[in-house]
């Protein structure tokens, strides 16, 4: 396993995190196959998306505020139950496919780290 941290700057914060994935895949020296991204967090998330166009990742934060209203009602009492489920909705990680030493992702794909409750510096997990 290899590992790299994530500053981010805003509450939701959607970091392109495409670079230091690859970095972690020749790292770890995988020439094929697949690795696993994962973020040991309950209120951060990982997921692939557009990358090409920075606006996708700001409209899709703006997306999941509105989905999950930062208001409950909510009894967690740490006041933070809307960055749990956002991060339930996107998930903890992603796999995503290696060939010739590289991460095979579509045209417009990259990697996202999903944060919901930042700022905050952030731990990713890049395995085999
Ligand atoms: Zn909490």
């Amino acid at each position: 396993m290899t590992s790299f941290s994530v500053p981010t700057r805003r509450r939701t914060h959607w970091v392109d995190i495409t670079a230091p994935v690859r970095k972690a895949v020749r790292e770890l020296g995988v020439a094929s196959g697949a690795v696993t991204v994962f973020v040991p967090h309950t209120t951060a998330g990982i997921t692939i998306n557009e990358h090409a166009d920075p606006d996708v990742a700001t409209d899709l934060e703006g997306v999941f505020d509105r989905l999950v209203p930062w208001e409950g009602p909510y009894r967690h009492a740490e006041g933070n139950t809307a960055a749990h489920a956002k991060a339930s909705l996107v998930g903890s990680s992603a796999r995503v496919p290696v060939e010739d030493g590289d991460l095979r992702l579509g045209t417009w794909q990259g990697v996202f780290l999903c944060e919901f409750d930042g700022p905050r510096t952030r731990q990713v997990w890049v395995t085999p």
